[in-house]
């Protein structure tokens, strides 16, 4: 059976790649190199979330790397902070190191579980992949594990494994944390308009109340002032 070294970013995206990779006929082994994570204890929450999807699929783990100093990586990124542009630079370390690991413990091929993520710039990472096979000579697999995103996170949820709430690095750290505050507002605001829109259809609801049990008090007032009327007219008659 031809053996494949699978980089893995996380518990929940690895579940995919590994049950169809079998499926197709490899074995498996995965790598959990991913220095772009921060903070550490998210790098280790990943990590050990990892750890525990490899017991329940019985897949050999091999494990590198430390949490990130977050200065330091900023700094390599020399400025390129775009979303795009800074995912690519932290794609590559990824790939050589996992082409490099294949091409050392003589796998038949490498590839990465970033490939499952419906949220991770796809192309750019098999660009990384496919740089990284020609400079190290080992064979890179590309499979668009996308397909099976659904199915990826019924598994995840079902064996109870950490799903992170951000892709990894400080920056996608404050995004995340800013879209999150800017839903919250959205929330908080939409709340508020529902309530004051609630409190004015009530008021009116009230007002009509009042009104339409006034109404037959006035209509009495009204018929009773017309008898008062005719009778005052009656009671004036000159006596014949
Ligand atoms: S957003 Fe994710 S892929 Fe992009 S640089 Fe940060 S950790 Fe890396």
């Amino acid at each position: 059976m031809p053996r494949i070294l699978l980089h893995v970013c996380c518990g929940p995206c690895s579940l995919m790649p590994i049950v169809h990779l079998r499926d197709e006929g490899w074995e498996p082994t995965a790598f959990f190199f991913n220095p772009n994570i921060h903070p550490a204890d998210e790098w280790q929450k990943r990590r050990d979330a990892m750890r525990e999807a490899a017991v329940r699929l019985n897949v050999p783990l091999l494990e590198e790397g430390a949490p990130v100093n977050p200065g330091r990586w900023s700094r390599e990124l020399n400025g390129i902070l775009r979303p795009g542009e800074r995912c690519r630079l932290c794609y590559r370390p990824r790939m050589e190191r996992t082409a490099a690991l294949a091409g050392e413990h003589h796998f038949d091929a490498f590839t990465t579980s970033l490939l499952y993520s419906r949220y991770q710039h796809h192309e750019a990472i098999v660009e990384e992949a496919t740089r990284a096979s020609v400079k190290t000579g080992a064979s890179f697999l590309y499979r668009d594990f996308r397909t099976w995103w659904w199915d990826g996170i019924a598994m995840s949820k079902k064996l109870g494994l950490y799903r992170q709430k951000w892709c990894g690095c400080i920056l996608s750290m404050k995004e995340a944390l800013a879209q999150q505050k800017e839903a919250e507002e959205k929330k908080a605001a939409q709340k508020a308009e529902r309530a004051e829109r609630l409190a004015k259809e009530a008021e009116e609801r009230r007002r009509r109340k009042e009104e339409a049990a006034a109404h037959p008090n006035k209509r009495a007032r009204k018929a009773l002032a017309r008898q008062a009327m005719q009778n005052a007219a009656t009671n004036k008659a000159p006596l014949p």
